[in-house]
């Protein structure tokens, strides 16, 4: 395929997703009613229900904004062949391949994400400060953003190295190699998370004894799960926003409960979302999405495996010759629309996941604490309770509100 039509296809792609994306934002906006639901009446007084249509409305036009930004940018670097310009700055300096590809990404990475820091700034420090989420101080944003660097370039310079090093010494077979190795990466990230990368950016506290411990004791016992692996995690460092979420997998499997999730539920509500959250573990959710995501990752290296050696790749992004960092790039747009088909259906059978955490948290504790904390989480986070369904298929990982009391009450306790 000549370098001029590559070009054609990936702007085409890039024009079709903005689009597609900006309209699916505004129908979800347009989608908002005035009404409050009978499920969170209790929870909700006119004055607040308004502060939620009013921080979605921020959000969604914020996002306009940032998008078409991104887009305008992007679309310019793809149009006068920035990228390859990049390339040719850099390449009378640099002789050795992996080198040359380790500081190109460097430099792109960190132009963009300087190009966009005013933009992160305004949505931490404008919007949600305006709505009272925000608790990230001015040095948490910066320290956040040195450790993100270091993090980033030390992880991603690793895999990166590796990918081009099997490239050069096996050839078009490298995916199979590289696929072990990603596939040992995701799973020791999976272990290590919350040991290892999660300190470096909050504090993870054992849960301390008291009247909330002895109630999860009970409940631990009875599930069969192990209580030494509930963690507190300092939440309120960045965000008023409460959350909870279960990581890792065997042995190394925790639970982390945001402090902010603490304050503002009771026991019986905290135990409720603790138990959604084993809820996930005895369904095996986290062995399958882990084994998903490893067939999701052997497929793209598959693919990426027939385009990487293309030479008009290079030069359909403005290169001279062929350079893998060009094609990497170039590739990330071509392979989006299909990476956007597997998101969907992670997406489709994440919500179904969470219906069945529901369920277990329901059979094996108490269905209206569940229904309870969730309600609270939805209200003390301005969740939008009436989420166009076009939108939640294509975006929403947890089913809306509605949808979970619904199920909630229908399942047979
Ligand atoms: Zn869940």
């Amino acid at each position: 395929m000549k370098p001029e039509t590559i070009l054609m296809i990936i702007l085409i792609i890039s024009v079709i997703t903005y689009v597609f994306d900006q309209v699916l934002d505004y129908i979800n906006l347009k989608a908002q009613r005035k009404d409050i639901p009978k499920e969170v009446e209790a929870f909700y007084n006119k004055e607040k229900y308004q502060k939620s249509l009013d921080y979605q409305r921020d959000q969604t036009r914020f996002s306009f904004l940032t998008a078409a930004f991104s887009f305008l940018l992007s679309l310019g670097m793809l149009v006068f062949g920035g990228f390859g310009w990049v390339d040719g700055v850099l390449r009378p300096f640099i002789q050795h391949e992996i080198a040359l590809a380790l500081v190109f990404f460097g430099v792109i990475m960190t132009a963009s994400d300087i190009i966009t820091i005013p933009f992160q700034w305004y949505g931490t420090f404008v919007i949600e400060a305006r709505y009272g989420f925000n608790k990230t101080t001015i040095r948490t944003f910066i320290t956040d953003k040195l450790k993100g660097y270091v993090l980033g370039s030390l992880v991603g310079g690793a895999l990166l190295s590796l990918l081009m090093y099997l490239m050069k010494v096996i050839g078009p077979d490298f995916w199979i190699w590289f696929g072990l190795v990603a596939a040992g990466f995701i799973l020791f990230i999976n272990m290590f998370y919350t040991s290892i990368i999660l300190p470096l950016f909050n504090k993870l506290t054992p849960l301390a004894d008291g009247e909330l411990k002895t109630a999860i004791e009970v409940f631990s016992l009875k599930a069969n799960f192990p209580l030494d692996n509930i963690f507190v995690m300092d939440g309120s460092k960045r965000s008023a926003k409460a959350n909870a979420f279960f990581s890792g997998i065997g042995k190394k499997k925790k639970i982390v409960l945001y402090d902010t999730l603490i304050n503002n539920h009771t026991t019986e509500e905290l135990v409720a979302v603790l138990a959604h959250e084993v809820g996930h573990f005895k369904k095996k959710h986290i062995i399958w999405s882990y084994l998903i995501s490893i067939v999701q990752v052997f497929f793209v290296l598959f693919v990426l495996s027939k385009m990487v050696f293309n030479e008009n790749l290079s030069i359909a992004l403005g290169g001279s010759q062929q350079a893998i960092h060009l094609n990497l790039i170039a590739f990330g747009i071509l392979f989006s629309p299909i990476s956007g088909i597997t998101g969907l259906l992670t997406s489709m059978l994440s919500r179904k996941n969470e219906f069945e955490a529901d369920a277990y948290a329901k059979e094996t504790f108490d269905g209206n604490a569940l229904a309870n904390a969730l309600k609270k989480l939805s209200v003390d986070n301005l969740s939008n309770l009436y989420p166009h369904p076009i939108y939640v298929f294509f975006h929403y990982s947890h089913p809306p509100l509605l949808q979970r009391l619904a199920a909630l009450k229908q399942q047979a306790s």
